[in-house]
């Protein structure tokens, strides 16, 4: 049953849709909702939402990830909230704790090939956190510190101190500028961003002293990430509207939060199981028994081992593995049998006895072959 909203349903596509169905239905929908051709009153809402459902499943990266995550538990990782109140107040930045990179990438800029013209977005930002094992399988609820743009206070993101802003004297409002140049083919005629205003084609009427005349004021905030259970390595929190601040009148960008689960002294993960060991004597082994198994989160609980039970065997104890929305996984507790170094007198004479029912002869106590030959390594 698809959830309200889901990207599948909103392509009228089934789940296992292929790359190219994918593709069919978003040109199919996109052509008759487009807002400029459907006259339906909720036409651009739709051609939103079709987008938005073409951009996560197109990205096979996004798409995995949403399949696994769910729609809701998808979308909600999107939504954050700051803690504490503009500037620097009351805010400690310790990034060596978490060891977070700050990176901008795509967005604001594409590299200068693309004509920029209005108001331009502004560009995500990429961080990335590590987190423990446990907080993957359990997820987990985090501050982290950022330091992005946001519209300056004093002139609300204008730029401008009366909050009024001019066509650009630069390029005549158009946001271009007409470059003749002299090259040996003659006159070249180049088009180029406006340097003055950027490409918006205005410039504030008197500059705001504040941030002068950007629009825009740097600053720490903390955010709370909400990582949901299940999480991997290389997967990305998208924070909707948390990155650097767009231009005047045009949205900010997003924080992709991407997270590397750290290794774990006791577990390895497997998908959305958990493997660890269990040390257990040769009796144990012959004759089963009862162990106790620490799970990730300090519980113990009780494993039953079978008689007869083969080193390296993998025991299941269901649904203590990684807490993933629906079936969570299992963990798997690897069987190894220890033989003992030392024995008391009486595990001596209960070895002993087995060995001559098992009919094989005893190794000489003192001074036999393998003995004389560990002396010699020993001394040589
Ligand atoms: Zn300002
Ligand atoms: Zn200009």
């Amino acid at each position: 049953m698809a959830a309200a909203g889901d990207y599948y349903a909103t392509l009228n596509i089934p789940r296992n849709a292929s790359e190219k169905e994918i593709k069919k239905a978003y040109r199919t929908l996109a052509r008759k909702y487009h807002p400029d051709v459907c006259k339906e009153p909720d036409a651009e809402e739709r051609f939103k939402k079709i987008n938005e459902a073409y951009s996560v499943l197109s990205d096979s990266q996004k798409r995995a990830q949403y399949d696994q995550m769910g729609h809701d538990t998808y979308t909600s990782a999107s939504r954050g909230s700051y803690a504490g109140t503009g500037g620097f107040s009351g805010f400690n930045a310790d990034f060596s704790g978490f060891g977070d990179i700050f990176d901008t990438f795509f967005g604001g800029g594409f590299g200068g090939a693309q004509q920029r013209r209005g108001p331009q977005p502004g560009a995500d930002l990429l961080m990335k956190m590590q987190i423990a094992l446990q907080d993957a399988v359990f997820g987990i609820e985090r501050d982290v510190g950022i330091m992005h743009t946001e519209a300056c206070p004093d002139c609300k993101g204008s730029g401008s101190a009366t909050g009024n802003l001019r066509a650009c004297p630069n390029c005549g409002g158009s946001g271009q500028m007409r470059q003749t140049v002299q090259s040996i083919f003659g006159q070249v005629v180049r088009m180029s961003t406006c340097s003055r205003c950027g490409g918006r084609g205005k410039v504030p009427d008197e500059e705001c002293r504040s941030c002068k005349g950007t629009g825009h004021t740097r600053v720490k905030r903390t955010v709370t990430v909400h990582i949901p259970p299940g999480i991997d390595t290389g997967m990305r929190l998208r924070m909707e509207g948390y990155g650097e601040a767009g231009d005047y009148g045009a949205p900010n960008g997003d924080l992709f939060i991407e997270v590397v689960v750290l290794p774990h002294k006791r577990f390895v993960r497997h998908g959305d199981h958990l493997e660890t060991m269990v040390d257990i004597s040769p009796a144990q082994a012959v004759l089963g028994s009862c162990v106790e198994i620490e799970t990730i989160d300090g519980r113990h609980v009780e494993l039953k081992v079978p008689a007869g039970v083969q080193p390296n065997t993998l025991l299941r104890i269901l649904g203590e593995g990684v807490r993933r929305r629906g079936k969570p996984g299992d963990l798997h507790v690897r069987v190894k049998v220890v033989i003992p170094k030392h024995l008391s007198d009486e595990e001596r004479e209960a070895y002993s006895s087995l060995l001559s029912i098992e009919g094989h002869p005893s190794a000489p106590e003192k001074k036999g072959f393998f003995q004389d030959v560990k002396e010699k390594i020993k001394f040589s």
